[in-house]
């Protein structure tokens, strides 16, 4: 047994697993697939005080400081890694890969996956934001609410959390916005009630189906229950799926512990049920995923292998 623990996504996740298994004597490696690490705090610009000992830190200069902490470490963080293999071994994992224009193979006693999740759009949405991406944005990360001037119009699109906190963040700095969804609202009670309060500035339209998109001679058009709507921005709140498909494509054996949704199936330890494969944070199946909770599985993850690779598996 080398110790070898692939991980692949360096999110906040992936990267705090490899922090715990190097602080105990393993060798990590890091695959992340985009330029540089860091997961959906990339593209969080929010600041929030929902972090222990980080009071109103944006996700951006949270990600510096997990990127400023794993750099004081040696073992190897790849980014803009391109997998093109998966494979297990019998005593491990075989993870093909190119980085930097050489292709390699990783060899690996332990693999966790911690590719995270993505917003999730229609494919007309997805092409509308290809085309107009000022206009069309998906997901929260894409939306800055600072640079949303007042008086413009935004369409948002979603019943749940995102939806209907950026709504209240940019009527309050001025911006007209409709909340179009389905049925009933999903955000929580608070978020609700406080845009319920604003009803000359925040429309709410439950129950109502969009389609039709298009480019307008201002901002975009579209059908609300067969209605003809305009906005200046419409901003796609439908939540995030997980990043197992390419996973899935590449090894077709992990099917068997991704669900119906492609979330990965683990344990309270984040074992799934192949062996020496464990899965961390938001591309679990782990209800509530948080921050703090991504970082807690990682931490979770590195030591349940450390336990396994003594030969003593934590029992579930
Ligand atoms: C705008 C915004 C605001 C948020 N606000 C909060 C908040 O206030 N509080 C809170 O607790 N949480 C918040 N979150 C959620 C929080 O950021 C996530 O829960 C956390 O980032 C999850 O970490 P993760 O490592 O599991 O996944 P991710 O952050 O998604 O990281 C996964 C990584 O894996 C990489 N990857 C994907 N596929 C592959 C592959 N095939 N090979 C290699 N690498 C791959 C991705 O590029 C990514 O870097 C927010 C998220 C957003 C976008």
């Amino acid at each position: 047994m080398t110790n070898e623990v692939v991980i692949l996504g360096g999110g906040p996740a992936g990267l705090s697993c490899a922090l715990w298994l190097h602080n105990s004597g393993y060798s990590p490696r890091v695959l992340e697939q985009a330029p540089a690490c860091g997961g959906l705090l990339r593209f969080n610009h929010h600041e929030n005080d929902w972090l222990l000992g980080f009071p109103n830190a944006t996700g951006l200069s949270i990600r510096e400081r997990f990127i400023e902490h794993v750099g004081r470490h040696d073992f190897p963080v790849v980014t803009s890694a391109a997998l093109s293999g998966l494979r297990a071994t019998g005593s491990g994992f075989g993870v093909a890969y190119s980085a930097g224009g050489e292709a390699r193979e990783a060899l690996a006693d332990f693999l966790v996956i911690a590719s995270g999740t993505r917003p999730r759009a229609p494919a007309e949405l997805e092409s509308l934001a290809s085309q107009y991406p000022q206009r069309c944005l998906i997901g929260a990360g894409q939306l800055r609410i600072d640079e949303v001037p007042p008086g413009r119009r935004v369409a948002m699109l979603g019943g749940g959390d995102n939806a209907f906190e950026n709504a209240w963040l940019l009527a309050r700095r001025g911006v007209w916005v409709d909340i179009y969804y389905r049925g009933e609202a999903r955000a929580q009670r608070d978020w609700q009630n406080r845009c319920a309060a604003m009803p000359g500035r925040i429309g709410l339209h439950p129950h109502t189906a969009t389609d039709g998109f298009a480019k307008a001679a201002q901002g975009l058009e579209f059908r609300a229950n067969g209605e003809l709507r305009q906005a200046d921005i419409v901003v796609v709140m439908y939540g995030y799926g997980p990043n197992t498909d390419a996973l899935l494509q590449l090894a077709p054996w992990l099917g068997d512990v991704v669900d119906a949704h492609g979330f990965v199936q683990v344990n309270e330890y984040q074992r799934t049920a192949l062996p020496r494969l464990y899965a961390i944070g938001d591309v679990t199946n782990r209800p509530l995923p948080t921050l703090p909770s991504a970082i807690g599985q990682g931490s979770v993850a590195a030591k349940a292998i450390v336990l396994e690779s003594e030969g003593r598996p934590p029992a579930p």
